[in-house]
């Protein structure tokens, strides 16, 4: 067991202990919490995906651009009204948006529909897209 347990270090031995006691209090088993974890962990990897696929191109250099929302978290903080930056990969250009990161996904949706109406002539209905 010693051994096992140096790898973590006291201060995170301790928090579990913590942890265990304030969880055995409200009747939620670590198998609970496992799967409580395991399903954050799933949902904000979806969240990933989505963020990557929402990809413009880089007016400087047509190199792929992702989006990054900012302003969001302690970690993040600008200290402007940002809301989230593109940036490219392969240059560092940056653009900064004002609108909310749902606004931008709404207008992405619409750009890529307009695209495919001017190639198909027709748009796709608006939840496939
Ligand atoms: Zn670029």
């Amino acid at each position: 067991m010693k051994k096992i347990l140096e790898a973590y270090g006291f201060g995170k031995l301790q928090d579990l202990l913590t942890l265990e006691r304030q969880l055995a209090r409200r009747g939620i088993s670590f198998a609970d919490l496992r799967g409580f974890v395991e399903g954050e962990i799933r949902r904000l990897e979806e969240e990933k995906k989505q963020r990557v696929g929402f990809q413009k191109s880089c007016p400087a250099c047509n190199g792929p651009m992702v989006l990054f929302p900012v302003n969001t978290t302690r970690r993040n903080q600008t200290g402007d009204e940002s809301t989230a930056v593109w940036t490219c990969a392969r240059c560092g250009e940056e653009i900064w948006e004002t609108d909310t990161i749902a606004e931008i996904h709404k207008r992405m949706r619409e750009e890529a529909r307009n695209g495919l109406r001017r190639i198909w002539g027709f748009a796709p209905a608006r939840n496939s897209v």
